[in-house]
């Protein structure tokens, strides 16, 4: 997060005027449940230490103008004409959230236009949800700006509109619940169905473990690659089996699954069903044995992304495979798959080795040099000021 300082003052030199505040959403890493979500099952992300801040003043008009650090356009559209066909590009995330807040009951016949200018952290495209840090952020500047009052679990469904009907991206709840639920050293446990979560202390700090990302440089595209593709396959593994959703499943239904289903979709499914257990294991390892004992779910989990729901690319498979042998206690790579970024649970004093290893793997293997930092679970989304 850049400081308060240069973000107001990027602020008032794309508007001329002081903005009225700062607002802050965090990207997340998602420890483990991947593609769980938006087959109502169990996820367990955190909020992250690097974040979107939105700094927000409210106009006389219906006008609404966005500017970001990342770019010289300031995108311009009235509060009148805002519809999911108006506006496109990186726009889409504070104005689709705009009109996501008008479809859960905001009126926005009623509210005055704002000049919002957002400046992040976030790594875009390295599987930590640049996207929802600005959602978020959003979210909570005009709930508000605007006297909305509407709580954190209506934000999250604002976040998620925005992404799906705006943005065009078909994905679920786990990243705007991580950006606005999370908390200091404590990850959220989420039921994609109930939409009930738990923020469930990860004792990180006090085992002496860090999170590692390793963001891989691969680029993902979510509208378009094979996100929509793993997730119709999901679908129709459940319409086959005869549930509503995976979440129906267990581990236990594993066997039918494999005689109803073809080859490949019963993979898919396998994943899906293992994936849930896992993340009901790391919840109770948790509270039995703490976070040194997570090393094995994070690794079975990354087998089961590589093998059976096939998101993997051979730079994630190598960022994991190095970091296990260097010392990590367990590895997996993160978020919707096709690039983005992998996880190491790793002792504080080994990070430098498995850094320098994976340096090292990446130059010798002859893929791009990754990006690598450690993360730390931090708050929620919020105002700063
Ligand atoms: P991620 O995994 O990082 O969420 P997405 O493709 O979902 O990847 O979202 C990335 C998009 O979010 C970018 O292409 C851009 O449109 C938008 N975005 C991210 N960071 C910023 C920023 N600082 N300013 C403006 N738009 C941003
Ligand atoms: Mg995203």
């Amino acid at each position: 997060m850049s400081d308060q300082q240069s973000i107001l003052s990027g602020f008032r030199g794309r508007f001329g005027r002081d903005a009225d505040a700062l607002w802050s959403g965090p990207g997340r890493v998602n420890l483990i449940g991947e593609h769980t979500d938006y087959n109502d099952g169990f996820v367990f992300p955190f909020a992250i230490n690097r974040r979107a801040v939105v700094a927000l003043a409210l106009r006389d008009d219906r006008m609404l103008r966005v500017a970001s650090s990342f770019t010289e356009e300031i995108v311009e559209i009235s509060l009148d004409d805002l519809s999911p066909e108006t506006v496109s590009g990186w726009s889409a995330y504070p104005l689709g959230v705009a009109w996501a807040l008008g479809q859960k009951g905001a009126d926005l016949a009623a509210v005055a236009g704002f000049d919002a200018y957002i400046d992040s952290d976030v790594p875009i495209g390295a599987g930590l949800s640049s996207s929802a840090a600005i959602e978020c952020a959003t979210a909570v500047a005009l709930d508000e700006v605007w006297n909305l009052g509407f709580d954190k679990q209506v934000l999250v469904r604002v976040g998620q509109l925005a992404e799906n009907k705006v943005v065009g991206a078909p994905t679920g709840i786990l990243d705007q619940s991580a950006s606005l639920l999370g908390q200091t050293d404590a990850a959220v446990f989420l039921d994609c169905r109930s939409f009930e979560s738990e923020v469930i202390p990860l004792g990180f700090d006090a085992a002496g473990l860090e999170l590692l990302v390793i963001d891989t440089k691969v680029s993902h595209a979510h509208a378009t690659g094979g996100y929509a593709d793993r997730r119709a396959s999901c679908e129709t593994g459940a319409r086959l089996m005869g549930v509503a959703s995976l979440r129906d499943l267990t581990v236990a239904d594993l066997p039918r699954a494999e005689s109803v289903l073809d080859e490949e979709t019963h993979r898919r499914v396998r994943h899906i069903l293992t994936e849930n257990q896992r993340v009901l294991d790391t919840v109770r390892v948790l509270r039995e044995d703490g976070p040194g004992a997570l090393g094995a779910l994070l690794d079975a989990s990354h087998a089961s992304m590589r093998d059976d729901f096939e998101i993997s690319v051979a730079e994630l498979d190598l960022a994991v495979e190095t970091a296990r042998t260097a010392g990590a206690l367990g590895a997996r790579m993160t978020g919707g798959g096709f690039g983005g970024s992998a996880i190491a649970l790793t002792p504080h004093a080994l990070i430098p080795a498995v850094q320098q290893a994976v340096a090292d793997a990446f130059t010798a293997a002859g893929f791009t040099a990754p990006d690598m930092f450690v993360v730390r679970a931090a708050a929620g989304a919020g105002r700063l000021s």
